[in-house]
């Protein structure tokens, strides 16, 4: 037979500096991994003490009386009579089996409690830094790569850490101990299950990588088998029409095949495996048997000895075979730690400069000076950009889709950096503001107003945890939520999404105002409030927004003309550069770039509601 194998790769340079990474995380184990290696010897211990009372009877019974004082197992039993020595070798069997297993019950539980509290332990630090990774790294992130990375990758990670650690260390005490008692009773015999282990090795490491590549390959084929079941049922009605059912036998028959195929691929390579090591198994019992018998008969060693011999030789490639399987695990547990590590050492968001001070007093004047921006590797988005967003006032951000509105809002609450020019609050430079402190005085509110999958009233909370019910119900009457919650089948406490309730696109946009309202900063930026909304909710929506400006700086982003007559300041921006900005009535009066604008727009969308009749006279001009 021709041995094809290969040891699988394993990278020892990254295996260190990943153990090195990670093993901070046993330190609050130490002392469980250490019993549980302990008990772990206990275990193996118990494994080589197996077939001794077997041994001490035959030995008892097939010695001459005489013979037996100068034996070192037998000679404290010289005097026992047979039925004494049947009952302690009976006991035997039953301490080694139980001593056996309550170690290892011990084992596997201390070993799992590591194993846990360390996937527990880097899951959270990984999800901790994952969530104060800059923005712009989420941006270029699948949800479900990372969920990946905080699911299966750690869960192999916990294997490498724990029970490989374990695993090992017990094998290999197991194969040096039948070892050493083989050397101990005869090396002559011992050299022979030395040459056969290799055997078990070969055969260990060929089947282990075919049979990884039958079960990847049985996984991938069934996962197509139920794509394409669940295809054609999710397009039955289609099916239907089109009287494709024909059709769709076949094809799904196709995958279904496949999934059998591959099925009894990976059961024959498994039955295979289990013939090779039988057979190889079986040419060491017979070897052994020839040499030890005659030896047996020739007094070099106790027909006992032979027993031990030919248990230790069957055995010996149950730990070989677990050694060939953590190996493989190992290499892919490295890579896997690895790109965790990759993660981890990504620098978190924007740090604050030492001397940074906090946002808290800040009341919402806000400058940009000559800004400019782009994303990573990206034409400037932003390009020398100089506007002004007056304290206590409402402004609108008008300009076309992709002219960098959206963006200058992000800059603002500094989920990006800018790269040149200034962006001044209240006088001070934004990066001098510790991040979190800005981030509290400053409401942003997206148009995918996201709801969690709790309360109303927890939703409203979410920006400020401690909010009593009262205020909660305070900030939804501001903003006119208020009546419709309470119309809900349980009011505040209806649960939102999934398996609870659906909200109309007006309810959410409410919803997410009133979230801004109980936050009570002192900046609030409102992303495009208007899409998706009927009209009736965009005039809902402006009488929220009405509610909500009291003496705030508000920010209204807009392509559109819907909020115009709200505002008080408008800032006309396209490419990237401010066009222009001012008073809006002043602007229209000006008639240049603004006005055009607006006269496009309102023509384009022949939706004049909002604009004030100054505004539409404007036009009309
Ligand atoms: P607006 O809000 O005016 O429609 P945005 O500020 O959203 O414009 O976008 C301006 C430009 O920046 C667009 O060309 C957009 O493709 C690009 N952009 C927006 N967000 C990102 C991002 N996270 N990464 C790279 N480019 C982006």
């Amino acid at each position: 037979m021709k041995i094809k194998y290969s040891l699988p790769q394993i990278d020892f340079k990254s295996l260190r500096r990943v153990v090195k990474h990670f093993g901070g995380h046993l330190e609050p184990f130490k002392s469980k991994l250490a019993l549980s290696v302990v008990t772990l010897l206990g275990v193996s211990a118990m494994t080589l003490l197996r077939p001794w009372p077997l041994k001490i009877v035959f030995d008892f019974m097939l010695t001459p009386q005489a013979k037996m004082a100068k034996k070192p197992f037998l000679a404290p039993l010289a005097r026992w009579d047979s039925l004494n020595v049947v009952l302690l070798a009976a006991g035997m069997v039953l301490a080694v089996a139980i001593i056996g297993g309550l170690l290892s019950y011990a084992q596997e539980i201390l070993t799992k409690t590591v194993g846990h509290g360390v996937t527990a332990s880097i899951r959270l630090q990984l999800f901790s830094h994952v969530q104060r990774l800059p923005q712009s790294y989420h941006d270029f992130r699948e949800t479900g790569e990372l969920l990946t990375r905080l699911t299966g990758d750690i869960n192999l990670l916990q294997d490498l850490l724990a029970e490989t650690f374990v695993n090992f260390t017990g094998q290999m005490v197991l194969i040096i101990g039948m070892l050493v008692i083989a050397f101990t009773l005869d090396w002559q015999l011992a050299l022979l299950i030395l040459m056969i282990m290799p055997l078990f090795v070969f055969a260990a490491l060929r089947f282990s990588r075919q049979l990884k590549s039958a079960a990847g390959s049985q996984r991938e084929k069934y996962g197509r088998m139920v794509a394409s079941m669940e295809e054609t049922l999710s397009g039955i009605s289609q099916v239907k029409v089109f009287a494709q059912e024909k059709e769709r036998d076949k094809l799904v028959g196709k995958s279904v095949s496949r999934d059998f195929k591959a099925g009894l691929k990976a059961t024959k390579i498994a039955a295979h495996y289990s013939r090779v090591v039988e057979i190889i198994t079986a040419i060491g019992t017979a070897l052994v048997l020839l040499v030890g018998a005659r030896k047996a008969f020739a007094g070099e060693i106790s027909p006992g000895d032979l027993i031990v011999f030919v248990t230790y030789l069957r055995g010996i490639y149950r730990p070989v075979q677990v050694i060939a399987r953590l190996s493989a695990k190992t290499a892919k547990a490295v890579i896997r730690g690895e790109k965790i590590m990759e993660i981890l050492e990504l620098e978190p968001e924007i740090s604050d400069r030492a001397d940074a001070v906090s946002a808290k007093n800040i009341k919402g004047d806000i400058r940009f000076i000559k800004t400019v921006f782009s994303y990573i590797n990206k034409e400037p988005i932003l390009n020398e950009l100089s506007c002004t967003i007056p304290q206590g006032k409402t402004s609108v951000l008008i300009g076309p889709t992709g002219a960098g509105k959206s963006t200058l809002a992000k800059l603002l609450l500094r989920l990006y950096e800018h790269q040149r020019g200034s962006i001044v609050i209240d006088g001070r430079e934004i990066s001098s503001y510790k991040v979190l402190s800005l981030r509290k005085r400053i409401t942003s509110l997206t148009q995918d107003t996201f709801l969690f999958r709790t309360s109303i009233r927890d939703n409203i909370g979410f920006g400020r945890k401690k909010a009593s019910p009262a205020e909660i119900e305070e900030a939804a009457r501001l903003v006119g939520a208020d009546e419709f919650i309470r119309k809900l089948p349980n009011g505040y406490d209806t649960l939102v999404g999934e398996g609870g309730l659906t909200l109309s696109g007006g309810q959410r946009q409410r919803i997410s105002f009133a979230r801004a309202a109980l936050r009570n900063s002192p900046i609030m930026i409102f992303d495009e409030p208007a899409t998706g909304l009927d009209i009736h909710s965009e005039r809902e929506a402006k009488e929220a927004l009405r509610g909500l400006k009291q003496d705030r700086t508000l920010l209204i982003i807009t392509h559109r003309l819907n909020f115009l007559d709200l505002a008080e300041w408008a800032i006309f921006i396209r490419d990237g550069r401010l066009v222009e900005e001012g008073i809006p009535s002043e602007l229209l009066e000006n008639k240049k770039e603004f006005y055009k604008f607006v006269g496009e727009e309102a023509g384009d969308h022949g939706h004049y509601d909002g604009l004030d009749s100054r505004i539409i006279e404007g036009i009309d001009e």
